[in-house]
């Protein structure tokens, strides 16, 4: 007999939370482990962030608070979006969440009925189709080659769109790839869209402020206005403002949504943190400065990986334009014995032997619906990343 509902038999652990969980587990067991699965950047949250906060429970806001935000930071999420991506909604269109996966978990349970279809462009970020899932609804994966350098086509989304298609999940820049969409790219994508009015299009746009070699960033409710009302504009806190533990996020959407995804929150968690929103509010509108020496040390660092990946024999490498990840190809290697005589059939036995061999946490490709690759988070020091590369350039050495 189990206690455990059957909705629940429907997914799996998220496996990113996993793997870090472990990693950092045998880390402190004393085990010389490096860990390059972590989703979050490396970096404190900024101080001006951590004084608001404190202010915040200084002057007595630690009362319970608007499910959709304090109105200073629903405010300041409407100036963001007008500002950052020329879009204007009117405060019954923004909601604030425990984070951007809670948003996503809010908006499919709100709007999914039994077997509706959301459109998953593989590789994805591991959440979401576990989500959709949860919320009774069916993931219809659409793998994306490296060759489209891992994004989906006008083609391919018109292709899959069916009657009973109710989201398509877009995610620029990606995890796990940091594929940007280009302007020309959206528009395309929003071509077919208009032709289907059926169809809400999640835009998450977590990943925004991550973006380089002077890349424009676009989203697709600001450049195809006409599909405004069917976006839902989601974004956060936890990677630009390196804020992952402070679970918030947030988004815009058609008033019907937001209003049901205030339903949703009324009746499960309430709101985020009182603290948590007060801070948001500084680093939304605080200095944006830091954002820029992030990033600086970002690129430095995925520079240096991606060359240094590239030097391994049977790893491929393309370079990243967004995020703090790179997904390489471990095609050359699969097939190979290891030193202990296993073979490696998959991307999954491919980390697992570099875990076993050499202590590299990273993250298996078949996780994000794409094999075979790994990803790995750059959002560490120079010299872990360093190590780690010369750490899975001496395990491919030694397979045969
Ligand atoms: N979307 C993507 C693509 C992500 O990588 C993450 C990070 N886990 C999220 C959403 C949600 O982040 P959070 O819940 O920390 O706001
Ligand atoms: N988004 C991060 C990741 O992909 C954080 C972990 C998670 O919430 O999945 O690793």
């Amino acid at each position: 007999m189990s206690f455990i509902a059957s909705r629940l038999k429907r997914i799996k652990p998220s496996m990113t939370v996993g793997i870090n969980v472990k990693a950092n587990a045998l880390r402190a067991e004393g085990k010389d482990v490096l860990v390059l699965a972590a989703g979050e950047p490396d970096f404190d949250t900024p101080a001006n962030i951590r004084k608001a906060a404190f202010d915040a429970m200084e002057s007595g806001q630690t009362r319970y608070v608007p499910g959709k935000g304090t109105p200073a930071l629903q405010k300041a999420i409407q100036s963001k979006f007008i500002k950052d991506n020329n879009l204007e909604y009117s405060l019954d269109e923004i909601i604030v969440g425990v984070g951007g996966k809670h948003i996503i978990y809010n908006a499919m349970m709100a709007t999914l009925n039994p077997d509706d279809e959301v459109i998953i462009p593989a590789p994805f970020w591991v959440s979401y189709p576990d989500i959709v899932l949860l919320a009774e609804g069916k993931p219809i994966i659409v793998e994306c080659p490296e060759s489209q350098n891992f994004k989906i086509t006008a083609n391919q989304l018109e292709k899959n769109i069916t009657e009973k298609t109710k989201w398509l999940m877009l995610n620029s820049p990606s995890n796990p790839t940091g594929a940007v969409y280009s302007k020309s790219e959206l528009k395309e994508l929003a071509e077919v869209l208009l032709k289907y009015p059926h169809v809400l299009i999640m835009s998450d746009d977590i990943y925004e402020k991550i973006i380089y070699d002077n890349l424009e960033f676009g989203t697709l409710a600001s450049i195809e206005p006409r599909l405004k009302d069917r976006c839902l504009t989601l974004n956060g806190v936890s990677k630009a403002y390196c804020m992952t533990g402070w679970r918030l996020g947030y988004c815009g959407a058609s008033k019907e949504i937001i209003a049901a995804m205030n339903k949703m929150q009324s009746q499960s968690n309430t709101s985020t943190s009182s603290i948590s929103m007060a801070a948001a509010v500084e680093a939304l509108e605080g200095s944006q400065e830091f954002i820029k020496e992030h990033n600086e040390a970002f690129v430095r660092r995925r520079d240096m990986v991606v060359s240094l990946l590239n030097q391994i024999e049977g790893i491929n490498c393309l370079t990243p334009e967004g995020a703090f990840y790179v997904y390489p190809s471990c095609e050359g290697v699969i097939g190979k014995q290891t030193p202990d005589g296993n073979k490696l059939a998959t991307d999954e036995d491919f980390m697992n032997y570099l875990l076993e061999s050499e202590g590299i946490a990273g993250v298996h490709g078949a996780a994000f619906g794409l094999s075979p690759y790994f990803r790995l988070s750059y959002a560490t020091s120079d010299e872990i990343l360093k190590d780690a590369c010369s750490r899975i350039k001496r395990a491919c050495e030694k397979l045969k």
